[in-house]
């Protein structure tokens, strides 16, 4: 399984209605929050079946963002 930190963008293997198959992570802990690069539309997976979902991480963030990843601390 790849890395992925919050504001990493990610690719899916499925894509959304909207044609884009990119997506930011939004959130990370027990589930997984992620936002679509097409429509803005926010989903929310657990992190079984994001990790199950997602296809690759295209650009991890520069800058992650502190303070809500609960997995980190
Ligand atoms: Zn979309």
């Amino acid at each position: 399984m790849e890395e992925f930190l919050l504001g990493d963008l990610v690719q899916m293997r499925k894509k959304h209605p909207c044609g884009s198959d990119q997506w930011t992570v939004i959130r990370v802990g027990a589930d997984i929050k992620i936002r679509c690069s097409g429509c803005s539309r926010i989903v929310m997976l657990d992190r079984a079946d994001f990790v199950k979902r997602m296809k690759k991480v295209i650009a991890h963030s520069e800058e992650p963002i502190r303070g809500t990843n609960e997995t980190d601390f």
